[in-house]
């Protein structure tokens, strides 16, 4: 193994990204080396990339971006017990401190305490990267792709958005057709959503919610006022029941309380980038409305569901994929992502070679309950 290896770091405190060779990590004793096979940029990324206010106050450079990701084990620490060398993985990619009250009360994702890969701690746009094995997620690499494998952490967190209610039969409304978007037009449209609206304001996401099972789709140049009128016509003359507002654009979300019908549900995922004027008495309390505010992915709740998705076929992410590119194309991508041109763009640190790990080291013990047979009390 290398001693030194090129990743895609936040050098200094300004925009822009640089490529640079970094030491190799080294795992700790309750940590895993994983060879990246596969590592997606994601939105997260570009804020760091232009190094706005949020980036700013977070980010502590030097860094190594990169929370999306999946490859193979190829060192563990003493410690480690259930993952082995040679496991095809990926992370969530939110450690959290496992003491705290939502930590212990099955709410890790509202962890005080997270450390996120790629944000808080060095992350896998590199060769190597170094996880602790409680966040690691085994996959199957005969039914996911190293490029498809990558993308069920963000795609987890449109499955937590989406299935935290139910769809089936029912009439919906996706604003913002970036990737968590467009993986919510597919989920709808997995699990049964009667009818699908999807809006976004850049023709490439348009055309990419139709390819995910739109049934009819919005582009709001002409405000709130005139894209509540169009869906609700689409509609048959009523509001939907239920909005997934993925964008954060302030436009976006008074269309949202708008054209969700009286009793409806509003889902708010997109995240705005300063407060929002919303009337509250006329488009929240006098519709009797449930309006949800969520983050992140339940752990590992929306692992498995997502495994479901993937794995079982159910949606296939293929289209999303806009192109893999190697380390030198990285500031052209986030440009691309920036200008809205793009879905998921996947690096491949290794080239996409996979790893030259020894046929006898691919063994490993299986969790001692994993096949659900009784535990001693
Ligand atoms: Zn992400
Ligand atoms: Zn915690």
């Amino acid at each position: 193994m290398p001693e030194t290896m090129l990743a895609v770091c936040k050098t200094k405190s300004d925009a822009g990204l640089e490529v640079r060779e970094v030491p190799r990590p080294r795992p700790g004793p309750e940590d895993v080396l994983v060879y990246v096979e596969a590592a997606s940029l994601c939105g997260t990324d570009l804020h760091i990339w232009r190094w706005d206010l949020w980036s700013q106050r977070r980010i502590k450079p030097p860094l190594t971006l990169g929370h999306e990701f999946c490859g193979t084990i190829v060192a563990v620490g003493d410690k480690v017990r259930h993952a082995a060398v040679g496991d095809y993985v990926s992370a969530e990619s939110h450690v959290t401190c496992g003491m705290c009250y939502q930590c212990r009360t099955g709410q890790a994702h509202m962890c005080p305490s997270t450390e996120i890969l790629g944000v808080d701690r060095d992350g896998a746009f590199a060769p190597y990267v170094v996880v602790p094995e409680k966040v690691i997620w085994q996959n199957d690499r005969a039914k996911l792709p190293p490029e498809i494998a990558t993308l069920q952490e963000p795609f987890g967190n449109a499955v937590f958005a989406t299935m935290n209610q139910s769809l089936s039969g029912q009439s919906v409304a996706v604003l913002g057709c970036g990737p968590i978007g467009l993986f919510t037009v597919a989920i709808c449209k997995a699990v049964g959503a009667k009818a699908i609206f999807a809006s976004d304001i850049h023709p490439y996401r348009i055309n990419l919610a139709r390819v995910m099972g739109a049934t009819q789709v919005f582009k709001p140049t002409d405000g709130p006022a005139d894209t509540v009128a169009q869906i609700v016509e689409a509609n048959g003359g009523y509001g939907v029941d239920i909005v997934l507002e993925m964008s954060g654009a302030p436009a976006a979300i008074t269309t949202a309380f708008r054209v969700v019908r009286n009793g409806g549900i509003v889902v708010l995922f997109g995240i705005p980038a300063k407060p929002v004027e919303i009337d509250v008495a006329e488009n929240m309390i006098f519709k009797n409305l449930t309006v949800l505010a969520l983050n992140g992915r339940r752990i590992f709740d929306t692992w498995y569901k997502t495994r479901w998705l993937l794995e079982g076929g159910v949606v296939d992410l293929r289209p999303l994929i806009t192109k893999t590119i190697g380390f030198d194309e990285v500031n052209d991508a986030m440009e691309m992502l920036a200008r809205g041109d793009a879905c998921k763009i996947v690096l491949l640190p290794n080239g996409g070679k996979p790893p030259d790990i020894p046929k006898r080291a691919r063994v490993r013990t299986p969790h001692p309950n994993i096949t659900g047979a009784p535990v001693h009390r």
